[in-house]
């Protein structure tokens, strides 16, 4: 607890004691995080708060943690990239124990509100106490993955833990790409033993995640001349859910580019409208919310054009019902653009966009409620030139089962004609139910807290995908405390799971096998 000495306007002795208690509560709910337990942690993690380091500008943090090692006596490395690997002896009593690999990322998702001030290269985070759970003041708290960074810090400067040697590795970059993961070398470090500290379910212990890859179709086609006598109308899909890529594309979520071509297709079908523009989506890893396209069609049409909008955009909401209950299609009149598609390639990317894959397309069969392989249509936007781009993102915890999806999604594109490529991608990390870390972590949490965790796998990516190709033989977990709105101002952590993410990193390490 902090207090601050500041003038007393109080003479009177006994309201100055109070003054003081009442500065110090005030003080404590600035940030308070220090009282929290466990109390190392909470001291790291605050201490972290101070530190920018947004993917890409991770030099201070670097600098922080590797002070950190000095302090303490331990060795520590950096490879050209940029990660970091501090190495922590055994305690004498635990000399003949395997190796644990402990892994966090060191850099954050820098997201704020638009009306907070926040200069992501200089400010630091201010942590609060709201309730059970910590947040930041309108800004991403980083608690993703910072309660990793403070949690392998407290366990480095702890001279009274009962342990094997420890590795604590600190990754850079996680967050745009993974780089700090795809250069590193596989001698990086030595154990086989590897506790990933980057995931934000009390409770659960992940055993696996997706891999994925990019698939990018890019069409040329020809514009022609708007002919006299046309209007121009433009069509909007919008409210609809949204959602991540990876962990809600099982839900049945609408996608608006989806939703926009059926509708394309199906006016086209009865009027003969001319498309002059498309544009869907945004982010490669989101399901696209909302699209908007403008046609162009006979003056002559238009309003029976939008009576049929009208009827039609009734059935595509009612399919929806409750789930898309925020779903608005509709279409007003719009300035009469010079130039359309030609009727080919308009023909061409409206067939291709029907027949192209958006899903879940395969479930695991090893695990329940797991998604094995998916495909996200993510946008389609005309950009100068006459060209198309359609961006669709492929994952699978198979690595063959994620190719053999890209191709399907290639060979749809290419009735448009389209020119595809494939991005190299990431791979996936394929469950191990015999796992021996996980049956320690089992054991350790049922000890612990008196039930079973959930053990799961995550159609997401983690850079344990990465660690499983290249590591070869490596057995792997992954668990952290309970964070919720990770990426967004809303990012929160609660408090009581942090303690127990503490309690079980420490059993664990207590327990790690002897050595054979
Ligand atoms: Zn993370």
């Amino acid at each position: 607890m902090m207090c601050y000495f500041i003038d007393n306007p109080l003479k009177d002795k006994k309201l100055s004691y109070i003054w003081i208690v009442f500065i110090c509560q005030l003080s404590d709910t600035m940030s308070g995080l220090t009282r929290l337990n466990p109390s190392p942690v909470w001291q790291y993690f605050e201490e972290i708060c101070k530190i920018p380091r947004l993917s890409k500008n991770e030099g201070r943090i670097r600098e922080y943690i590797i002070d950190i090692a000095q302090k303490n006596n331990l060795e520590s490395k950096e490879d050209k990239i940029g990660n970091i690997l501090i190495t922590k002896p055994s305690h004498s009593e635990m000399e003949n124990r395997k190796t644990v690999v402990l892994q966090c990322h060191m850099d954050m998702v820098g997201e704020k509100n638009a009306d907070h001030p926040h200069d992501w290269l200089n400010d630091p985070i201010i942590p609060k106490i709201a309730g059970e759970w910590v947040t930041a003041n309108g800004t991403t708290l980083g608690a993703d993955d910072g309660i990793g960074i403070a949690a392998q810090l407290a366990v480095l400067s702890d001279n009274n833990l009962k342990a094997g040697k420890i590795e604590c590795l600190f990754t850079v970059d996680e967050e745009s790409g993974m780089t700090g993961a795809v250069n590193m070398k596989a001698d990086f470090f030595t154990g086989r033993l590897l506790l990933n500290l980057d995931s934000e379910d009390e409770g659960i212990l992940y055993i696996g995640c997706a891999g994925g890859m990019d698939t990018i179709g890019t069409i040329n086609y020809k514009s022609e001349p708007v002919p006299v006598g046309s209007e121009a109308l433009e069509i909007s899909v919008t409210g609809l859910h949204g959602g991540h890529s990876g962990d809600e594309i099982h839900k049945g979520y609408g996608n608006s580019i989806k939703i926009m071509n059926r509708i394309l297709r199906n006016l086209s079908n009865h009027y003969r409208i001319s498309l002059s523009n498309f544009d869907g989506g945004n982010l490669r890893n989101a399901i696209p919310r909302e699209a908007f396209a403008t046609i162009v069609v006979k003056k002559s049409s238009v309003l029976q054009v939008k009576n049929h909008l009208d009827d039609f955009q009734k059935t595509i909401i009612k399919e929806f019902g409750d789930l898309e209950k925020d779903l608005k299609i509709s279409a007003k009149d719009t300035d009469l653009p010079r130039f359309k598609m030609d009727r080919k390639s308009q023909d061409g990317l409206l067939s291709s966009l029907t027949c192209c894959p958006h899903g879940a397309i395969a479930w695991s069969k090893e695990m329940v409620d797991l998604v094995e392989t998916s495909t996200n249509l993510a946008s389609v936007k005309f950009t100068e030139d006459n060209t198309i781009k359609i961006v669709t993102t492929q994952r699978s915890s198979i690595d063959s089962s994620k190719r053999d999806a890209a191709v399907m999604v290639e060979a749809c594109l290419k009735l448009a004609g389209a020119k595809v490529e494939h991005s190299r991608g990431y791979p996936g990390w394929k469950p191990n139910m015999d796992s021996e870390i996980l049956k320690i972590a089992r054991n350790s949490y049922k000890k612990l807290f008196g039930k079973e965790p959930s053990v799961r796998a995550i159609h997401a990516g983690l850079e344990c995908g990465l660690l499983y190709e290249k590591f070869k033989g490596i057995d792997m977990i992954s668990f952290g405390p309970t964070i919720r709105g990770a990426h967004t101002p809303e990012e929160k952590i609660e408090i009581r799971t942090a303690g127990m993410f503490w309690d079980l990193l420490l059993d664990i390490l207590n327990n790690i096998p002897v050595l054979r």
